[in-house]
């Protein structure tokens, strides 16, 4: 499977076509030059260089301008590998698709499909396609090429004039124009055994083999290597594998899926299998009569990841996360944070529920993701500081369900609302510090004046969450009465608000001037310690840091 595309425009007047691309694509972002168009996924400051890293990662490209300045912006960097990736030029009004580069990629299947899509024709140059109405050398999918450099050679001596015939079964060349006569020297074996290929065959593996792996060990790998030599089954016609789900958990699996490359499901009835090939110690090698739809058999393993959004601004969340997002089916989360997730797609669900549900909103999650589903639990900041991440853990702590021990579960960092004013401010984190939650829903006051006394007396900084809310409107008049005890009002106290969300502000005071009205409910508090200073900016703000090093007694 190839990665999503880039669709690369250049000015305003390419947007609405690549709007409608983007339609058919809708994992695809488009790249837009900076300054000049707006509303994009993602701005670049130069073209060429942008396309040439795009072209690098081997991101397919569809660029919605003249395939010359494509060409010559790629020319430096074409032949610097074996495989690239499809690269198309599309006249910016879609009346044109022209498959550029990435043969062996699949540009002109994409070509096809963006020109179907725009209903115009695509440019297919490539002279065995146009000649036999098929790539032979990119059968669809469920069908392998067994070796793409000796199906070259092959494809030219077709070109050339040679007669073919087909042994075995191959549906989607029945609409191909192949010259095929019944005596040809030449062959198209569909085969899902291995044999050694001569310069008069070309050799496609139907995936119609899985694996039933009955136990799982480091030889594996070896186990299924030698299994398959003697039962004569290529690699290639490997589609997936299989095992009951107490095996979900099994490092070794996953480990041997992920080195073939190979889906791995899981199947409850055991009646579901395609027929037995081979038994082998601990594994049995199945064949079926046609290529094997993975996503067909069984579930895949569940999997929970838990991230936060960081602050709010989309550059300050974690690529991770924001993949983990795009691959989601579920999305769990208060309903503001799960709309500062975006962009989805219309398909992922979303499951809105109150801030205060967590412990409900945790459960629920393991239920859909031992169901088999890619469920995103959403917190905003960083998931671990006074977040989902706990609630999560807690939750499975708790639960004695076997399928939630087995679920893939992840919890992916993301900027916390203490780090991200901090930077704003300079960095008054600098030093030795504490996060403290004001809030006494989940803790007893008593607690957190206890700790307010431990850390002011202990010169620590202080950065308070869940500072104050309508139902706790007096608990920060105590905090700091018990803070000024033990810290002089000239001691700094930074205040962010919104932070990296519209309205976001930012202001620095003293402890002596702070009073609770200045604070609510979305502002992240920081108290300074003894040390933390700070110095006029050339633009007119200040900078707030704590030193990294303390007075010596
Ligand atoms: N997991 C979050 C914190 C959740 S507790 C994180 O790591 O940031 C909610 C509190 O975080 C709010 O009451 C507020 O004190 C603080 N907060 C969260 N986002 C903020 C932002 N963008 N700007 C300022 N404070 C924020």
């Amino acid at each position: 499977m190839n990665p999503s595309p880039a669709i690369v425009i250049l000015g305003p007047s390419a947007l609405a076509g690549a709007r409608r691309i983007q339609a058919l694509y809708p994992q695809a972002e488009i790249h837009g030059l900076q300054g000049r168009v707006a509303d994009v996924e993602r701005t670049y400051d130069d073209f060429g260089d942008n396309l040439r890293a795009l072209y690098r990662a081997g991101t397919p490209l569809i660029a919605l301008c003249a395939a010359g300045i494509v060409i010559r912006s790629l020319a430096a960097v074409l032949g610097e590998k074996g495989s690239e990736p499809p690269v198309l030029a599309v006249a910016e009004d879609g009346s044109a698709v022209v498959p550029l580069l990435g043969g062996l990629g699949g540009v002109n299947r994409m070509a096809r499909e963006i020109a179907a899509h725009l209903q115009v024709n695509a440019a297919i140059t490539t002279s065995g396609e146009l000649r036999f109405g098929t790539c032979l050398l990119e059968p669809p999918a469920g069908y392998v090429l067994a070796d793409i450099e000796q199906g070259k050679g092959f494809v030219s001596d077709l070109l050339g004039g040679q007669a073919v015939r087909i042994e075995g079964d191959a549906p989607w060349l029945a609409q191909a124009k192949l010259p095929v006569t019944d005596d040809a020297a030449r062959v198209i074996h569909i085969s899902p055994h291995s044999r050694a290929v001569n310069s008069d065959e070309l050799l496609i593996h139907p995936q119609q083999v899985a694996v039933w792996v009955e136990r799982a060990g480091t030889e594996l790998l070896s186990e299924l290597h030698q299994a398959l030599q003697s039962s004569g089954l290529a690699q290639q016609s490997l589609a997936c594998l299989l095992a009951a789900p107490t095996l979900m958990a099994t490092a070794e699996l996953h480990a041997a899926a992920a080195q073939l490359k190979l889906p791995l499901r899981f199947i409850d009835d055991a009646q579901q299998l395609p027929p037995l090939h081979s038994q082998h110690a601990n594994l049995r090698l199945l064949l079926a009569a046609a290529p094997i739809d993975p996503t067909q058999l069984g579930r895949p393993r569940g999997r929970l990841t838990v991230i936060g959004l960081g602050p709010g601004a989309a550059e300050f969340m974690l690529p991770a996360a924001r993949q983990a997002l795009d691959e989601a089916q579920d999305l769990l989360g208060y309903e503001t944070y799960i709309n500062m997730a975006g962009p989805l797609r219309p398909e992922q669900v979303r499951h809105c529920t109150d801030n205060r549900e967590e412990m409900q909103r945790a459960r629920h999650a393991f239920e859909l993701a031992a169901s088999g589903r890619r469920v995103v639990v959403v917190s905003s900041g960083d998931p671990g500081v006074f977040a989902m991440a706990a609630a999560v853990l807690e939750a499975l702590h708790e639960s004695t369900d076997a399928e939630w021990q087995r679920v893939e579960l992840q919890v992916f960092p993301g900027v916390s609302a203490a780090r991200a004013t901090a930077a704003k401010a300079g960095a008054p984190l600098g030093h030795d510090f504490c996060l403290i939650s004001l809030s006494d829903n989940l803790k007893p006051w008593a607690i957190i004046e206890k700790r307010l006394e431990h850390a002011a007396a202990a010169d620590l900084v202080m950065a308070f969450y869940n500072p104050i809310s309508k139902a706790r409107p007096w608990q920060l008049g105590s905090a700091l009465d018990i803070i000024r005890q033990q810290r002089s009002p000239e001691t700094l106290v930074v205040l962010g608000r919104d932070i990296g969300r519209p309205g976001e502000t930012l202001r620095t005071l003293t402890l002596g001037e702070l009073t609770p009205d200045m604070v609510d409910m979305r502002t992240l508090v920081i108290i300074g310690s003894s040390q933390t200073c700070r110095f006029p900016r050339a633009d007119g703000g200040e900078w707030v840091y704590t030193p990294r090093s303390y007075p010596q007694p």
